[in-house]
């Protein structure tokens, strides 16, 4: 990560620790949704768009189109921003604690073309009961799904043997229920991982741990207007940036989600979008 990047995330509060990597570079360590980050800085909300199912009717265009990109070979470690493609922006969206949270990001992507990353925890049942109307906008590339563990543990306090099972539980649902291998891409959870658990992870085929550069900070509950505001702060070019389908404040916030990614003038993107699966 280059210098620039690192301090504006450590002046944000986002970032708590730093630690080296083998290769000798600065490699954030991100606690999931510390709610101090940056937020109330910058901007207000625009006015709300009145999008719904009513008048973005089946046929009619999406607000957000497929991007043309000629795909890069997929990193191998561990990654916290998009290495290349200007104007892209990647919206990545974890746990599903609330199937509702989830069968509205869902209508969200539907109507609007939105392209998004979810990583998901295998053990909420979100996963299943959206399955039908998700599979759909999956199956066209819309939609990627990446493995978020079953449980939820930090992977750092679990056993090699548990590192395994958790990311192989929700590798085999996502297998099952939707016909995709979620490989390479995991995200652990709190941001949790060291070289021991990326070993374990590689060997199941999970080489890019994916990890972010700004967050709605939604893990837990917060409102629609704290939520813009994280909005505003952090989604931009070449951000992943990290959301939740856990508390329904985002619902309420996708019409301005969308505003903003139009007014920066952004592609957003899966991940399978950018890179080869090498
Ligand atoms: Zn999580």
């Amino acid at each position: 990560m280059e210098r620039r990047t690192f301090l504006e995330l450590l002046a944000a509060g986002v970032i708590t620790a730093a630690t080296a990597t083998a290769a000798g570079f600065l490699v954030p360590r991100l606690i999931e949704d510390k709610n101090a980050a940056g937020f109330g800085t910058q901007g207000s909300p625009l006015p709300k768009m009145a999008r719904d199912d009513t008048v973005y009717p089946t046929g009619q265009p999406f607000v957000f189109d497929a991007p043309s990109i000629t795909k890069i070979p997929v990193p191998y470690g561990t990654i916290n921003a998009i290495p290349e493609f200007p104007g892209t922006f990647a919206l990545t969206v974890d746990d599903g604690i609330s199937s509702e949270v989830v069968r509205e990001y869902t209508r969200f992507c539907k109507r609007t073309g939105m392209r998004m990353t979810f990583f998901v925890t295998g053990q909420y049942p979100s996963w299943a009961d959206n399955a039908s109307a998700l599979r759909p906008l999956v199956e066209s590339g819309q939609v990627q799904l990446a493995n978020h563990t079953w449980s939820h543990p930090s992977l750092l306090k679990t056993s090699d043997g548990g590192v395994t099972d958790e990311l192989g539980k929700t590798h085999d649902f996502l297998f099952k229920t939707y016909g995709v291998d979620g490989t390479p891409y995991f995200r652990p959870p709190f941001g949790n991982h060291d070289a021991r658990v990326d070993s374990i992870a590689a060997r199941l085929g999970y080489t890019t741990p994916v990890m972010w550069h700004g967050s709605l900070s939604d893990a837990g509950q917060i409102t629609p207007e704290q939520l813009r505001e994280f909005a505003h702060k952090w989604i931009g070019e070449q951000r992943i940036v990290i959301g939740h389908a856990n508390f329904p404040a985002v619902t309420q916030c996708f019409d301005y989600i969308t505003e903003l990614i139009q007014e920066r003038k952004l592609q957003p993107v899966t991940l399978n979008d950018l890179f080869l699966k090498a």
